[in-house]
């Protein structure tokens, strides 16, 4: 199997060289943009491609806002915040993610509490959380989510779309809105990505993108928070050192950030998202032609959940077990593809080691076999 991929990967992206996990392309478009928007001047935080993209993007995405920040990091945690998080709150998140996750909440003064994840969906189980809330936490008089044993708030609610896979957003709604929690999608990998016909980040209070260089699209770093008009306000507010308008004075009415995402990033990624479905189609087609590779052998190939389609940003596999995974590993690397093994789980970690969770079983599980395959969308000539 392992001389199989190889020689598969390689026909693919047709090329002896080495094969990187995901690499980003331009044309002349970017080119364009980031000169116009050089020769203009306005590089810096405010300028039409900031404002353009945001539009485009809740044009795109169905938000009735967008806000863009200089990363997804940024995002995540000013969208943490506007969902209320407090020092000494707790937010719910998954084990299984990338570390930005969790330090937003950290940002905050906060602390993570681990839920399982599906296998199915590699998001964070609905049933897990439910059972690990009715064990562990009440509801107060004031409608507030408490844990039993330290009587700390449970603010919100943290999922992550996996490699652009949806999480099983109803049964994630429905247990967050009877726990009283606020739903915050972690969607920094999953532009493109729908389940039931509406866009990953959209469907919580607030969602997150990144724009980082490893990402479906990239300015090389930005990101994006998702929310309705009334939050969208007070995330820009923030974002742009909580500065009052004003024609010419300097007047700050709160800590704010200098979070705004820079004209000049902005402008390359205007240009990026006009491909946006093109990159997509070339990845789902991939994904369709590794999905045949495995058919036949022991290893899994993971396709989008029922009834969402996904951008297929990572192409990833669910091998037998760890001994399989670090073989193929092995292998590819010695060949020039990269692949990669999926995250060290988060309660692993020396920083989250002693946070709450529940079992983390599917997680664990998943840690041992996940591996991640070349995954960069193919374009031909364009002008
Ligand atoms: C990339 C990523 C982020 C952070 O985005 P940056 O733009 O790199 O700060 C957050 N969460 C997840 C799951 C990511 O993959």
């Amino acid at each position: 199997m392992n001389k199989e991929l190889i020689e598969f990967i390689r026909d693919h992206y047709k090329t002896k060289d080495f094969i990187p996990l995901h690499e980003p392309s331009f044309d002349h478009r970017e080119e364009e943009y980031v000169l116009e928007t050089i020769k203009s001047t306005f590089v810096s935080s405010v300028g039409t491609h900031v404002d353009s993209l945001e539009k485009k993007i809740a044009g795109y995405t169905g938000s009735p806002a967008a806000v863009a920040t200089v990363n997804g990091s940024s995002a995540l945690h000013i969208a943490l915040k506007l969902a209320g998080v407090k020092h000494n709150d707790l937010v719910i998140t998954q084990p299984l993610t990338f570390v930005a996750t969790c330090n937003a909440i950290t940002y905050c003064g906060a602390s993570p509490i681990f839920i399982d994840v599906d296998k199915n969906t590699l998001g964070m189980s609905p049933t897990a959380l439910d059972t690990w809330l009715s064990d562990h936490a009440y509801i107060d008089p004031d409608n507030l989510c408490r844990t039993i044993k330290e009587d700390k708030v449970i603010r919100a609610c943290l999922p992550m779309h996996t490699f652009g896979h949806p999480a099983d957003l109803d049964g994630l709604n429905e247990v967050a809105r009877r726990w009283k929690l606020i739903l915050v999608e972690d969607a920094a990998e999953s532009l493109g990505s729908f389940y039931k016909g509406r866009h990953t980040g959209t469907i919580g209070t607030l969602g997150i993108l990144s724009f980082n260089g490893n990402k479906i699209i990239t300015t090389g770093g930005g990101g994006m928070i998702l929310s309705n008009n009334s939050i969208a306000k007070k995330a820009k507010h923030l974002t742009t050192t909580a500065k009052t308008q004003h024609h010419f004075e300097y007047n700050h009415d709160e800590i704010g950030y200098n979070y705004r995402l820079p004209n000049l990033n902005a402008a390359l990624g205007c240009g990026q998202l006009e491909k946006i479905e093109k990159l997509i189609e070339s990845k789902r087609s991939l994904a369709g032609k590794y999905n045949t590779l495995f058919k036949n052998s022991s290893i899994q190939f993971i396709t989008e959940p029922p009834q969402c389609r996904s951008n297929y940003w990572l192409n990833s596999i669910i091998c037998e077990d760890q001994e399989q995974r670090d073989e193929l590993l092995e292998f590819t690397h010695k060949n020039s593809v990269m692949t990669r093994p999926i995250w060290r789980l988060m309660n692993y970690l020396p920083m989250y080691k002693h946070c709450l969770r529940g079992s983390l079983k599917n997680a664990e599980w998943l840690e041992q076999r996940v591996v991640c395959l070349p995954s960069s969308a193919q374009l031909g000539e364009q002008d």
